[in-house]
């Protein structure tokens, strides 16, 4: 509430001075009194009133003298007077109300007009320090917050925008008019239909605040994310006659990338959108470099999230330091590990290749993530921005397809975009779709490829390795589809059929060929079968299902797997292993392998990674040592060792000298369907491989 008003009466009678001031008092005021302009100049710097009543004839300083005084500090808005003049003294009137004065009161007093003014006065004064302190506070509110305020009048359409809004937008004060279209026409058309469709839902009274953030074109030509929040006043029908609000600029917080501090694909887009505008205005060139991480999902796997998101800002930081002498328009992080640089102003594609290398070479040196050394290339794809891209979607697609083509030429590599790449990855596309019709239309099937004791080279087992038969595409390799049905989640499905099938299949083999009694069969399964479904159960329905002994069925599983969540792996793997059936850890070497934790895991066999065999025959002494520690590891371990990718004399000779028992591959045979399979079987004779062994 506020408190009652303040008066000062300022006159040198004493016996009116009383009077007035008691009959004051009575009607509600608090009063001070003084006799002389000076002592009232004096009370006046130190407190604060509501309005003067001064008395204009009194001897020494007159009043016409002190209000001059007054008026020099005090203007009227903040401090009425209300001069006391006889009613002879008109000139004194006109002039003091020249001076400043509110308003004036005659001698003798006629008390109720004399009240009537000075409340209206005070009444005033009071409204006018409430605006003030409100416009203070406002304009206090809007300075901190930064924010760019709008007042827009529905009914004769003017807007007001502050010169902070204009500010906001590069735009100089005088420089903007007062129409809507100040404001509309600078937002990005995309996103025009959502502002105008909640603004609209806020004029109807759908929603309680209007606040929704959109892009607004700055005057320097880059695009600027606004947030802006405002309310409706509304007439007594409830319709809405004007509405004012305020803007704050949050393109930083809408274009950074929290991990690490990079900007984000919304940036990008932003930038994107502005290069090809550029492009299309005045043919100036960009290009896109799309950039993956290599095996960073083994990383993350392995090492925990924790140092997965280390390397990331590390990696973050490499990029963005790489990009400096190239004067990069955008270095973003896409989300996981993908990164995409905008360069602006490059003839051809030499400067974003060149870039591309800048980009692996500074990826390439080792990371110190929780104690371990990792390493981490980058697979890189260029797309130059071309006369065809309607969106940044397009561009960044095209770069993102060039970049699986770069990884798919093996890792640590960039490649240019070509038209070609397009329709592969429609293919990629139609693979994905086409895949879950696939088993239903019996599209699938299993080839088998024998593993073979090496002394003797006879089979004791097969391994399914599924294949696809496209009514189009003839027959398609496994690498092709198993990494997209494991990212969609299609590889349950599939893992299932590959499993029931090969185990049908070795079970008849068993019951058929006396030579295939002892045969076992591994089947490939992958992390995602491990995460995602009841694995356990599946086997173990599958083996009753088809009559196939527990310990005729080897299970493979690829080292990502068993780091990614030790318990859950060890869990995992005791529950398969109480099942009976046989646990081979596939592509040995080329994984984060911890080796302690090896032997508390129930594995019976390793497979040596193709690569490790390949590199025997080029007399590769390193090579040799390799192979001989994992299989003198193997064998400390009490696991088999079994090499993968034999295709020569040579490779079977050494292994045999390093102690490996067994071994797979061409040399042998190539994955063949099931009618070569038991020809193979047939071939055997008689004799099962381990009786001849034994
Ligand atoms: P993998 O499990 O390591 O299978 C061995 C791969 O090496 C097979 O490729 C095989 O054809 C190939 N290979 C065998 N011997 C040689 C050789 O002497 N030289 C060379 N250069 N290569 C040889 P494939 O059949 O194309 O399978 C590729 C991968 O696809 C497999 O690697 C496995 O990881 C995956 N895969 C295949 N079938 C399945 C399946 O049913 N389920 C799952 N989850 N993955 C599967
Ligand atoms: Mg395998
Ligand atoms: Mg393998």
């Amino acid at each position: 509430m506020n408190p009652s008003p303040r008066l000062l009466v300022v006159d040198d009678e004493e016996a009116n001075r009383d009077m007035l001031a008691r009959r004051l008092e009575r009607s509600g005021f608090r009063v001070d009194t003084v006799e002389d302009g000076a002592r009232a100049l004096d009370l006046l710097r130190n407190c604060e009133y509501d309005a003067v009543l001064l008395d204009s004839m009194m001897p020494g300083m007159s009043g016409s003298e002190v209000l001059r005084l007054l008026r020099a500090v005090h203007d009227p808005e903040q401090l009425p007077v209300i001069m006391v003049t006889a009613v002879t003294e008109s000139r004194k009137i006109a002039e003091a109300i020249d001076l400043g004065a509110n308003d004036y009161v005659t001698k003798p007093i006629d008390f109720p007009v004399a009240l009537a003014r000075i409340r209206s006065q005070v009444a005033r004064k009071r409204a006018e320090s409430e605006r003030r302190a409100s416009e203070e506070r406002y304009a206090l509110a809007a300075r901190s917050a930064n924010d760019g305020l709008w007042d827009w009048d529905l009914l004769s359409g003017v807007v007001y925008y502050s010169p902070r809004w204009k500010e906001m937008l590069g735009l100089e004060n005088g420089a903007v008019g007062e129409t809507p279209e100040e404001w509309f026409g600078r937002v990005y058309s995309d996103d025009r239909p959502e502002l105008d469709q909640c603004l609209r839902g806020h004029l109807d009274n759908h929603s309680e605040v209007f606040e929704h953030a959109y892009r607004m074109r700055h005057q320097d030509g880059s695009c600027r994310w606004m947030l802006t929040r405002g309310l409706a006043v509304r007439d007594a029908e409830g319709r809405a006659i004007r509405m004012a609000g305020s803007q704050s600029d949050v393109t930083a917080k809408v274009t950074t990338d929290q991990l690490t501090g990079l900007g984000n694909r919304t940036l990008l887009v932003d930038r994107l959108d502005t290069a090809m505008g550029r492009f299309a205005r005045s043919g100036q060139p960009a290009a896109l470099l799309f950039v993956d991480l290599d095996r960073f999902k083994l990383v993350n796997d392995s090492l925990g999230h924790v140092a997965g998101d280390g390397l990331l800002r590390q990696a973050a930081m490499r990029l963005s330091e790489a990009m400096h002498p190239f004067q990069a328009s955008a270095v973003v992080r896409l989300g996981g590990d993908e990164f995409a640089i905008l360069l602006v102003g490059v003839e051809d594609e030499k400067t974003p290749m060149a870039a591309a290398e800048a980009v692996n070479a500074a990826l390439r040196p080792m990371y110190r993530l929780d104690g371990r050394t990792v390493y981490c290339t980058a697979s890189v794809g260029v797309a130059l921005i071309g006369p065809g891209h309607k969106s940044p979607d397009e561009v960044i697609r095209d770069a993102d397809t060039a970049m699986y083509a770069a990884k798919a030429a093996g890792k640590g590599r960039a490649c240019l975009f070509d038209a070609s790449m397009r329709d592969r990855a429609k293919i990629r596309l139609e693979i994905e779709s086409e895949m879950t019709q696939a088993i239903a239309k019996g599209e699938f099937t299993v080839f088998y490829q024998p593993r073979v004791y090496l002394r003797t080279a006879r089979i004791c087992g097969f391994e399914a390795l599924v294949r696809w038969r496209h009514p189009v595409r003839g027959l398609i390799s496994p690498d092709e589809f198993i990494p997209i049905a494991e990212e969609t989640g299609f590889i349950n499905e599939l893992g299932l059929w590959v499993l029931r099938e090969s185990c049908r299949q070795m079970k008849q083999w068993q019951d058929q060929y006396p030579e295939a009694r002892d045969f076992d069969i591994s089947v490939n399964v992958s992390p995602r079968q491990c995460r995602d479904g009841d694995l356990v159960d599946q086997v173990s329905q599958v083996l009753k299902e088809t009559g196939l002994a527990a310990s005729s069925l080897q299970l493979e599983v690829t080292e990502t797997l068993l780091l990614a969540d030790m318990a859950e792996a060890r869990e995992l793997l005791n529950a398969l292993k109480a099942l009976g059936v046989g646990l081979k850890i596939d592509d040995f070497g080329t994984g984060y392998s911890c080796l302690r934790y090896l032997h508390q895991l129930p594995f019976d066999s390793l497979k040596i990674d193709r690569s490790f065999t390949f590199n025997l025959c080029s007399g590769d002494r390193d090579s040799h040592e390799l192979v001989k520690t994992i299989v003198r590891m193997a064998q400390n371990l009490r696991l088999e060792a079994i090499a993968e990718g034999v295709e020569n004399v040579e490779q079977i000779e050494y292994l045999r000298e390093a102690g490996c028992e067994f071994g797979q591959g061409f040399y042998y045979s190539k994955p063949v369907n099931a009618g070569a399979a038991e020809e193979l079987i047939r071939s055997q004779g008689g004799e099962t491989a381990r009786e001849i062994c034994s």
